[in-house]
């Protein structure tokens, strides 16, 4: 894998991790952030310039961007993982359309009442949830009226 030395960042949040930056790292990235879509892997790697990493290659790095939060793998009715940029740092969740594909984030939850009535009917602790959203955009809503 090719390193390079911390110059200037364009990206700090992957120093704040004390990740060495790559190249490969930042042209994932790149890919994720120009996107208004989930991307599956092979999505990923045919939108990169230049050299192109293998597929292994570019799931290693998404799940590492998993683990810290930059990035989170959204599963559709067809099972494939595609990843998008997560842009908040707090507990959020994704809306997914399935009329054009484009995915928002909200910086919200709503849950928590509900998950406190699922502990108390089970007893069972919660530590985490995921919960995708689906379903049609304003936009599409519109084209389909
Ligand atoms: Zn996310
Ligand atoms: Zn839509
Ligand atoms: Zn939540």
């Amino acid at each position: 894998m090719s390193r390079r030395a911390d110059d200037s960042s364009d990206a700090p949040d992957l120093r704040q991790a004390g990740l060495r930056r790559t190249v490969q790292r930042e042209a994932i990235l790149r890919v994720l952030e120009a996107s208004d879509r989930p991307l599956s892997v092979e999505d990923i790697r045919a939108r990169m310039m230049g050299k192109r990493p293998g597929i292994p290659t570019i799931y290693r790095n998404l799940e590492r961007f998993a683990h810290e939060g930059w990035a989170e793998a959204l599963v559709g009715d067809d099972q494939v993982a595609r990843f998008v940029r997560c842009r908040s740092s707090h507990h959020h969740h994704h809306l997914v359309c399935e009329g054009c594909g484009r995915a928002v984030e909200v910086d919200a939850c709503g849950l928590l009442g509900s998950l406190e009535e699922i502990e108390q009917a089970t007893g069972f602790k919660l530590t985490r949830h995921v919960l995708n959203l689906f379903g049609t955009c304003p936009a599409c809503q519109r084209n389909r009226a």
